[in-house]
Protein backbone atom coordinates (compact mmCIF):
# COMPACT_ATOMS: atom_id res chain seq x y z
CA UNK A 1 0.00 0.00 0.00
CA UNK A 2 1.42 3.07 -0.90
CA UNK A 3 0.65 4.99 1.77
CA UNK A 4 1.53 3.01 4.46
CA UNK A 5 4.46 3.73 6.46
CA UNK A 6 4.99 0.18 7.26
CA UNK A 7 5.13 -0.94 3.65
CA UNK A 8 7.21 1.79 2.95
CA UNK A 9 9.74 0.11 5.98
CA UNK A 10 9.39 -3.09 3.96
CA UNK A 11 10.35 -1.37 1.01
CA UNK A 12 13.52 0.75 2.03
CA UNK A 13 11.53 4.18 1.41
CA UNK A 14 12.00 4.88 4.96
CA UNK A 15 14.46 3.83 6.86
CA UNK A 16 14.42 1.33 10.40
CA UNK A 17 16.90 0.35 13.30
CA UNK A 18 15.95 -3.54 11.22
CA UNK A 19 16.53 -6.23 13.52
CA UNK A 20 15.69 -9.63 11.36
CA UNK A 21 13.83 -10.13 8.18
CA UNK A 22 13.30 -13.36 6.01
CA UNK A 23 10.72 -13.35 2.81
CA UNK A 24 7.82 -12.63 4.94
CA UNK A 25 8.57 -11.00 7.97
CA UNK A 26 10.38 -8.24 8.84
CA UNK A 27 11.48 -6.91 12.80
CA UNK A 28 12.67 -3.29 13.70
CA UNK A 29 12.91 -1.06 16.77
CA UNK A 30 10.14 0.76 17.60
CA UNK A 31 10.98 4.95 16.60
CA UNK A 32 9.24 5.68 20.57
CA UNK A 33 10.25 2.53 22.53
CA UNK A 34 7.81 1.56 25.82
CA UNK A 35 9.96 -0.90 27.39
CA UNK A 36 13.96 -1.21 27.38
CA UNK A 37 13.42 -3.03 24.91
CA UNK A 38 10.86 -2.56 22.50
CA UNK A 39 10.33 -4.25 18.62
CA UNK A 40 7.85 -4.39 16.22
CA UNK A 41 7.37 -7.34 14.21
CA UNK A 42 5.55 -6.94 10.76
CA UNK A 43 4.73 -9.44 7.47
CA UNK A 44 6.04 -8.02 4.64
CA UNK A 45 2.30 -8.29 3.13
CA UNK A 46 -0.06 -5.45 3.71
CA UNK A 47 -2.74 -6.58 6.31
CA UNK A 48 -4.33 -3.43 7.83
CA UNK A 49 -4.83 -5.42 11.06
CA UNK A 50 -5.98 -8.65 13.05
CA UNK A 51 -9.74 -7.63 12.06
CA UNK A 52 -8.68 -8.42 8.06
CA UNK A 53 -6.78 -11.69 8.79
CA UNK A 54 -9.02 -14.77 8.07
CA UNK A 55 -7.85 -18.40 7.34
CA UNK A 56 -5.55 -17.42 3.85
CA UNK A 57 -3.70 -15.51 6.68
CA UNK A 58 -2.57 -18.36 8.73
CA UNK A 59 1.03 -18.76 7.25
CA UNK A 60 1.19 -15.08 7.84
CA UNK A 61 0.29 -14.82 11.43
CA UNK A 62 2.21 -17.76 12.03
CA UNK A 63 5.40 -16.32 11.00
CA UNK A 64 5.02 -13.48 12.42
CA UNK A 65 4.51 -15.12 15.48
CA UNK A 66 7.37 -17.72 15.40
CA UNK A 67 9.70 -14.41 14.51
CA UNK A 68 8.98 -12.97 18.36
CA UNK A 69 10.85 -15.41 20.37
CA UNK A 70 13.41 -15.85 17.53
CA UNK A 71 13.64 -12.18 17.68
CA UNK A 72 13.86 -11.76 21.35
CA UNK A 73 16.58 -14.68 21.93
CA UNK A 74 18.55 -12.50 19.35
CA UNK A 75 18.12 -9.45 21.37
CA UNK A 76 18.83 -11.53 24.83
CA UNK A 77 15.50 -11.12 26.37
CA UNK A 78 13.92 -14.41 25.45
CA UNK A 79 14.76 -15.86 28.77
CA UNK A 80 13.69 -13.27 31.27
CA UNK A 81 10.62 -12.97 28.96
CA UNK A 82 8.38 -10.40 27.11
CA UNK A 83 4.67 -8.90 26.26
CA UNK A 84 3.94 -9.51 22.63
CA UNK A 85 0.51 -7.23 21.65
CA UNK A 86 -1.31 -6.79 18.62
CA UNK A 87 -3.70 -3.57 18.69
CA UNK A 88 -6.31 -3.81 16.49
CA UNK A 89 -8.63 -1.26 15.42
CA UNK A 90 -8.66 2.74 17.40
CA UNK A 91 -10.31 1.12 19.91
CA UNK A 92 -7.90 -1.25 20.83
CA UNK A 93 -4.98 1.75 20.08
CA UNK A 94 -4.16 0.92 16.81
CA UNK A 95 -2.20 3.98 15.29
CA UNK A 96 -0.74 2.18 11.98
CA UNK A 97 -3.14 -0.09 9.94
CA UNK A 98 -0.46 -2.36 8.99
CA UNK A 99 -0.33 -5.50 11.35
CA UNK A 100 2.28 -5.60 13.98
CA UNK A 101 3.07 -7.59 16.82
CA UNK A 102 4.85 -5.20 19.60
CA UNK A 103 7.30 -6.99 21.43
CA UNK A 104 8.59 -5.13 25.25
CA UNK A 105 10.86 -6.16 27.65
CA UNK A 106 14.32 -5.89 29.26
CA UNK A 107 12.49 -4.51 32.30
CA UNK A 108 10.16 -5.26 34.65
CA UNK A 109 6.71 -5.12 32.56
CA UNK A 110 3.96 -4.42 34.88
CA UNK A 111 1.02 -6.30 35.39
CA UNK A 112 -1.68 -6.71 32.57
CA UNK A 113 -4.08 -5.08 35.38
CA UNK A 114 -1.93 -1.52 34.81
CA UNK A 115 -2.53 -1.89 31.63
CA UNK A 116 -6.53 -2.57 31.35
CA UNK A 117 -8.58 0.72 29.53
CA UNK A 118 -9.93 3.21 31.38
CA UNK A 119 -13.41 2.90 33.04
CA UNK A 120 -14.58 6.34 32.74
P1 LIG B 1 0.15 0.93 17.19
O1 LIG B 1 -0.19 2.13 18.03
O2 LIG B 1 -0.12 -0.38 17.84
O3 LIG B 1 -0.44 1.05 15.81
O4 LIG B 1 1.72 0.96 17.06
C1 LIG B 1 2.41 1.64 16.08
C2 LIG B 1 3.81 1.75 16.56
O5 LIG B 1 4.63 2.08 15.46
C3 LIG B 1 4.05 2.83 17.64
O6 LIG B 1 4.58 2.23 18.81
C4 LIG B 1 5.03 3.78 16.97
O7 LIG B 1 5.98 4.31 17.87
C5 LIG B 1 5.67 2.89 15.91
N1 LIG B 1 6.20 3.58 14.75
C6 LIG B 1 5.58 4.52 14.00
N2 LIG B 1 6.39 4.91 12.99
C7 LIG B 1 7.53 4.20 13.11
C8 LIG B 1 8.75 4.15 12.38
N3 LIG B 1 8.95 4.93 11.31
N4 LIG B 1 9.72 3.30 12.79
C9 LIG B 1 9.52 2.53 13.88
N5 LIG B 1 8.39 2.53 14.60
C10 LIG B 1 7.41 3.35 14.24
ZN1 LIG C 1 1.34 -1.61 4.86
Amino acid sequence: MSDCIFCKIVAGTIPSRKIYEDDQVLAFHDIQPAAPIHFLVIPKQHVASLNDCTSEHAALLSQVLLAVPKVARELGIAADGYRTILNTGAGGGQTVFHLHAHVLGGGVVRPMSDALPATN
